[in-house]
């Protein structure tokens, strides 16, 4: 029996295999830490599946059966690229996977190393004490999820559906986590938020068109400026606010278990909320409202010229089932002149908490930390449970981390000095294999 590697130690690992993802200018690749993924498996007496959707671009895929294979299975997915590091500007090197001060250090130690080395920590203890889940748990150590996927969960959705057949739900990044807040009496509640819904993702690429010609000609069909004021236009936009079911259920039950003295049914008593809630605020502010950023412009070539079209790309995020709502508002403050198309179209998508998926969830975290305080949310940005959800999965946002007792917090995503305490680490662990064996 060899010894297998502590969940700490795999982490560290992971961390020091650079697999920075530069979006549209190139990657590192995911297949040298694929291969230390399946390598560990292999070593446990697993039998897991590299696939690469493009030469480096690696996944690594295990079905783990259940004690009982008629019950609906379980997909647990976790991506190995990371956003690249600017080593200077960090303290610590960031592809070292230093374990120092209570923290496992470096780039991907909260996002998301830290739940792969969970998951795989996970199957070890399994092999270790030859046990496994009650339902089948797919595994996905999945690539590009930095970017948007293409060659990670979407080319496994597009290409290798089969993998996950019979798979109802799904667990991926972000949620699980404790959230500590002050109440008005002066104790300490300890929330944990669990993402059921995701804001949509819609990357547009709009396009103004007019008339051509001579820069020291008047030119009122100027399509620079067409497209700069239906841009400026919708950057002044304040966006409404509106409470989801899963953010008003939130809200609700800070508000009662810090006892708050508050009002949610209007604009000015939520942003009250807001101020009261510490970090939970976090869970909330960025799904209150649909947003707009514009994040690309390109537009003319000579500066005698006036050129006959202009672009710019807008990130577009929607609350569910406010697609077309906020689409039509768009076209109103994009102007006549300006049309649009989607680079990528992902709408929101929404599991709820009103199931037994979520409430297993609750019941692991609360297993280990009795005075928790269960809370759903929407996340502001997006994941992989997007791609996932094509196949018809509830996607869920849990990656368990428990409390560090000396109050370490985990810190850095996509900053510098990204870490994650050593004992979260370890309690968020024994969460995890808790609700994947019970589920
Ligand atoms: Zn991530």
């Amino acid at each position: 029996m060899t010894d297998h590697p502590d969940v700490v130690t795999i982490c560290s690992d992971l961390i020091a295999i650079d697999t920075s993802n530069y979006g549209k200018a190139g990657s590192k690749g995911e297949l040298a830490a694929a291969e230390y993924v399946a390598g560990l498996l292999r070593g446990a007496g697993y039998d897991p599946e590299i696939i690469e959707s493009e030469p480096t671009r690696a996944n690594v895929v295990l079905r783990v059966p259940g004690a009982d294979r008629s019950l609906p299975g379980l997909l647990v997915h976790g991506h190995l690229d990371v956003v690249p590091a600017e080593p200077e500007r960090w303290t610590v090197a960031p592809f070292e996977g230093r374990v120092a001060d209570g923290y496992v250090w470096g780039r991907g130690a909260t996002d998301m190393k830290d739940m792969v080395a969970m998951m795989l920590a996970t199957l070890l203890r399994w092999a270790a004490d030859a046990t496994g889940p009650r339902r089948d748990v797919v595994f996905a150590f999945v690539a590009d999820e930095e970017e948007d996927g293409a060659l990670g969960a979407e080319w496994l959705v597009r290409n290798r559906p089969e993998l996950f057949a019979g798979v109802t739900a799904a667990v991926g990044e972000s949620g699980g986590r404790p959230v500590p807040v002050r109440a008005p009496d002066g104790t300490v509640r300890r929330f944990y938020p669990i993402a059921v819904a995701e804001r949509g993702s819609l990357h547009m690429r709009v396009r103004a068109t007019g008339t051509e010609g001579h820069g020291s000609r008047p030119n009122p069909d100027n399509p620079v400026v067409h497209l700069v004021t239906g841009l400026a236009r919708i950057s002044a936009h304040r966006w409404p606010l509106a409470l989801t079911p899963p953010v008003r259920r939130l809200l609700d039950t800070a508000v009662r278990t810090l006892g708050l003295d508050a009002d949610l049914s209007s604009d000015e008593g939520v942003e009250a909320v807001l101020d009261r809630i510490g970090p939970l605020r976090e869970y909330v502010e960025p799904s209150l409202r649909c947003s707009t950023n514009v994040t690309v412009l390109d537009a003319g070539y000579k500066f005698n010229v006036v050129p006959g079209e202009a672009h710019a790309e807008i990130d577009v995020r929607s609350l569910p089932g406010a697609e077309d709502e906020q689409l039509a508002v768009i076209d109103e403050l994009l102007g006549p002149s300006v049309t649009r198309s989607f680079l990528s179209y992902r709408p929101a998508i929404g599991a709820g908490w009103d199931n037994a998926w979520y409430d297993a969830m609750a019941a692991s975290v609360l297993r280990h930390d009795p005075d928790g305080v269960i809370v759903p949310f929407c996340m502001g940005g997006g994941t992989d449970a997007k791609p996932f959800a094509e196949l018809g999965m509830a996607g869920f946002g849990f990656a368990p981390l428990g409390e560090d007792p000396d109050g370490r917090t985990p810190a850095g995503m996509h900053g510098v000095d990204e870490r994650v305490p050593i004992a979260s680490l370890r309690s968020g662990l024994d969460v995890l294999d808790d609700f994947l064996r019970t589920v």
